[in-house]
């Protein structure tokens, strides 16, 4: 029994949606797993339509950011907006501690 049938129920619907966007988008089934933390197979079942969690679509909503429809907040734009925010915090690592008092 080397099956465990609740690490399905232990991904989030939001990163299945993620997964889905990014091969969309024209990633890699490998790419897109590594991005979104799941594993190769989880992408080949998604690229296939096949997963579990895409039997139960939940409502979408058009994101105002990439203009996907997926369940908000938006994993990819989200994702996006850490990459940028990740700059921001070397800026103020970088600014003298004695402009804060
Ligand atoms: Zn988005």
């Amino acid at each position: 029994m080397g099956r465990n049938p609740q690490r399905h129920h232990l991904l989030p619907v939001s990163v299945v949606q993620g997964v889905e966007r990014l091969l969309q988008e024209g990633h890699r089934r490998a790419k897109a797993a590594q991005l979104m933390g799941v594993d190769w197979k989880t992408a080949d079942q998604i690229a296939r339509g096949r997963h579990i969690k895409q039997r139960d679509k939940p409502c979408y909503v058009r994101c105002p950011g990439c203009g996907g429809l997926v369940l908000l907040p938006c994993l990819l734009c989200d994702l996006r907006a850490k990459q940028s925010q990740s700059r921001t915090l070397v800026d103020i690592a970088q600014r003298p501690p004695d402009s804060v008092s």
